[in-house]
């Protein structure tokens, strides 16, 4: 047994952290098929000519893509210490969709956001599309599009190291993290019914409680997980995957049109390798577990 600490403090919860979850329903991508999206078009606009009366017109005239992103996903989205830039995988993705439409990938204009403000930022327009670790699911779709997956993620369990959390099966009785709005809940509510969820606004947060031992674990995406096990040597990710996410670039209903074009450019992505240096930039920690290697696209017409 460990010897008793040495030393207590009371130590205040991050804001926002709400102990009484509501039970929700497990993400559900496969009744629809989810993950089907528009195909792109047949001739792409060239980079910076996009035809006014089309929705990258409308973004071309108020002179920025508006994208809703966080700055608490290390490896996705997050502010670079250092330099103060906001930098990942997904803030690279934005980057690229900001370069098609403009010819110019500095035209992008981040807002942040939580995981349970991105459905409603959508909806109001406030962004004109979300690159967030968005999983794209057949609840989501009832409210927003989605363009075609450019990532797949697995859930899993974030603990510390030595705490004998090794998969779901330890987590009765246990206090479990996850940022509000994710599917993460509903899966591990109905794959572990008795584990008292504690949810946040942000995963950072999710990372202090368990750094303060406020709660025993953390439980989301894998790559988001990572993220945060590269910031504390004393966690690290466990078990099995719970389940698959496949991430999708958030764009409001009745923009057709900015779905086909955002999926020609994730084809460009793919196939010049730009896909593959965004990944060994940012997630190599992840090594070839999982969604290695960009996915397999299904289109409609
Ligand atoms: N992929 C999950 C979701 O879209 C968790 C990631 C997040 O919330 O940022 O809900």
């Amino acid at each position: 047994d460990a010897p008793p600490p040495t030393a207590t403090a009371i130590t205040p919860m991050p804001a926002g952290v709400q102990t009484n979850v509501p039970l929700e329903p497990p993400p559900n991508a496969e009744s629809c098929n989810a993950t089907e999206s528009l195909r792109p078009p047949a001739r792409m606009p060239a980079p910076g000519r996009m035809p006014p009366r089309s929705s990258m017109g409308e973004i071309v005239a108020h002179g920025r893509l508006i994208v809703g992103l966080d700055i608490g996903s290390n490896l996705f989205s997050f502010r670079d210490p250092m330099s103060g830039d906001i930098k990942g995988f997904d803030v690279d993705l934005a980057r690229e969709i900001t370069r098609a439409i403009f010819n110019d990938p500095g035209r992008v204009e981040f807002r942040v956001l939580s995981s349970a403000e991105r459905i409603e930022a959508l909806k109001t327009g406030a962004v004109d599309v979300v690159v967030k670790t968005m999983s794209i699911t057949c609840e989501r779709l009832r409210e927003v599009s989605f363009s075609s997956p450019y990532y797949v993620a697995s859930q899993r369990i974030l603990a510390l190291k030595e705490s004998g959390i090794t998969g779901p099966e330890k987590l009765a009785g246990k206090r479990v993290c996850s940022a509000r709005g994710a599917t993460s809940i509903g899966r591990i509510q109905s794959i572990q019914p008795r584990a008292h969820l504690i949810s946040t606004t942000t995963w950072a947060d999710c990372l202090v409680l368990l750094q303060q031992g406020q709660v025993d674990a953390v439980t989301t995406d894998d790559a988001i997980l990572a993220g945060l096990a590269a910031q504390d040597p004393w966690v690290q990710v466990v078990g099995p995957s719970l389940g698959e996410e496949y991430y999708g670039v958030g764009i409001p209903h009745g923009k057709d049109d900015l779905v086909r074009f955002v999926n020609g450019v994730l084809e460009r992505i793919r196939a010049d390798g730009t896909w593959w240096r965004m990944y060994n930039q940012w997630l190599t920690v992840l090594g070839d577990s999982g969604g290695y290697g960009p996915p397999l696209v299904t289109y409609r017409d």
